[in-house]
C-alpha cells in the first residue's frame, strides 16, 4: 500500500480481515496506516529503492491517494501488478487531463478552460461568463488551491493567489445537490456500484454523506452507468469515487474522480455487508466483488479538527458506528475520524 493515511488504515484493516498481510510505504513512520500494518517502509513515495523493496515483498501494490508520483509507480507496474492502473492516477492528478478524459468519454462536466497565465484567465473568464471557480490543475484537495471569481468582481489577483501555477477555470454550477457514486471493477471486468450518497461540504471539506440520496431511481441508475463507463475506459481494477453535481433540471455533471476509496463511501462500512475498503481489497486481490447493496439507511459525518471531542458521547448512542484515525494532533481542517448513524432501510 503506497500511502498511510486514514484511507490506507481502513484498507489495511479490511485486508487483515481477509487474511492478508500489508506493507505500507509512507514517509511518516507514525502515519495512521502504519499503526495497523504488518510492516512499514518509511520512505518518500518516489524513492525508487524503497518502491522496489516493496515490489519484491508483495503480490500486488495499491495506493490510497491520488498524488502518488506516476513515473515510479508505472516502473513498478512492470515488476508487480499495480491496481488501480497508473493511467487512472495520471488522469485524476491533473484537472485538465481529467476533464478532457471525461468529455472525451461522452461525460458532461462543468464548462472549463485551461489557464496558464493571468491574461489567459481574463480571456477564459469572459468566455465562460458568470461566476467561476479557479482551481490549480494539480495537488488540490479538501477545496485547497481554489478561488471563486464573481461575475462582477475583480479577479486580477486570483491567478497569482493560487501560486501562479497551471490552473483550470470552471463555471460555477448552481447545483441542486451533490452526490457521489462509489464503484468497483474487478480483474475480470465485473462491476459493482453502491447506492449514490448525497454529500454536503463546508469550506470545501466533506461534512456529511446521506444514503439514500434524494435522487430519482433513473438518476441513480444514470450516475452508476457513468461510473461504469469511466471504469471500463480506464480498464480499471479497484474502487473509485465519482463526484457529481445534480443540476436543477436533474442533469448530472461529473465534478471529479478519485482513483481510490473515497470519504463519501465510509458509510458502506456501517450500512453494507461488504464495505468499500473490503471491495477494493477484493478487486486488487483478484477475488470476486461483493454485493454492494445496503442493508440500512445512514448518515455519515466527518469529525474534523476539534469535532473529535464529539466522539466520546457518540459511543453512548445506539446505531452509531464510530471510527477514529489514530491521529495525535487535532489541527483545524484535519480529518480525525467519522461516524455513521444507521436506521432501517427505506424502500426501495
Ligand atoms: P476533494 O477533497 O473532494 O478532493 P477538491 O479539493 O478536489 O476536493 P472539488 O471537489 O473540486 O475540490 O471542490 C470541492 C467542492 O467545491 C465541491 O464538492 C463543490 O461543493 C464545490 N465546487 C467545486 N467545483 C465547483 C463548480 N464548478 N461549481 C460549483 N461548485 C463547485
Ligand atoms: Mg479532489
Ligand atoms: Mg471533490
Amino acid at each position: 500500500m503506497i500511502g498511510g493515511g486514514q484511507l490506507g488504515r481502513m484498507m489495511v484493516s479490511a485486508a487483515a480481515r481477509l487474511g492478508y498481510r500489508t506493507i505500507v510505504l509512507d514517509p511518516d513512520a507514525a502515519c495512521p496506516a502504519a499503526q495497523l500494518a504488518n510492516e512499514t517502509i518509511t520512505a518518500a513515495y518516489d524513492d525508487r529503492e524503497a518502491l522496489e523493496r516493496l515490489a519484491a515483498s508483495v503480490a500486488v501494490v495499491t495506493y490510497e491517494f491520488e498524488n502518488v508520483p506516476v513515473a515510479p509507480v508505472r516502473a513498478l507496474s512492470h515488476i508487480v501488478p499495480v491496481f488501480p492502473p497508473p493511467e487512472a492516477l495520471e488522469v485524476a492528478q491533473d484537472r485538465v487531463v481529467e476533464k478532457a478524459f471525461l468529455n472525451g468519454t461522452g461525460i458532461r462536466t462543468a464548462p472549463w478552460r485551461a489557464v496558464d497565465d493571468a491574461p489567459e484567465l481574463d480571456h477564459a473568464f469572459l468566455d465562460l461568463g458568470g461566476d467561476c471557480i479557479l482551481k490549480t490543475r494539480r495537488l488540490g484537495y479538501d477545496g485547497k488551491g481554489q478561488a471563486v471569481l464573481r461575475e462582477n468582481g475583480t479577479h486580477g489577483e486570483a491567478f497569482d493567489s493560487l501560486g501562479g501555477v497551471p490552473s483550470i477555470l470552471e463555471k460555477k454550477i448552481a447545483f441542486e445537490r451533490e452526490i457521489s457514486v462509489i464503484a468497483a471493477r474487478g480483474q475480470d471486468g465485473s462491476f459493482a456500484a453502491y447506492d449514490p450518497a448525497e454529500n454536503v461540504h463546508g469550506l470545501g471539506i466533506l461534512k456529511s454523506s446521506t444514503v439514500p440520496a434524494s435522487v430519482r431511481p433513473e438518476q441513480a441508475e444514470a450516475a452508476s452507468a457513468i461510473a461504469r463507463a469511466i471504469l471500463d475506459k480506464l480498464n480499471y481494477v479497484g474502487v473509485i469515487g465519482v463526484e457529481f453535481f445534480v443540476g436543477r433540471d436533474g442533469e448530472l455533471l461529473v465534478n471529479e474522480i478519485a482513483p481510490r476509496v473515497h470519504n463519501s463511501g465510509h458509510w458502506t462500512e456501517a450500512a453494507c455487508t461488504v464495505s468499500q475498503f473490503e471491495q477494493h481489497i477484493r478487486a486488487v486481490a483478484g477475488l470476486p466483488l461483493g454485493d454492494p447493496k445496503r442493508h440500512s439507511d445512514c448518515v455519515m459525518e466527518n469529525l474534523i479538527g476539534q469535532d473529535v471531542e464529539r466522539a466520546l458521547p457518540l459511543l453512548r448512542e445506539a446505531d452509531v458506528m464510530l471510527t477514529l484515525y489514530g491521529k495525535a494532533e487535532a489541527r483545524p481542517g484535519r480529518k480525525m475520524g467519522h461516524f455513521t448513524r444507521v436506521s432501517p432501510r427505506s424502500a426501495p
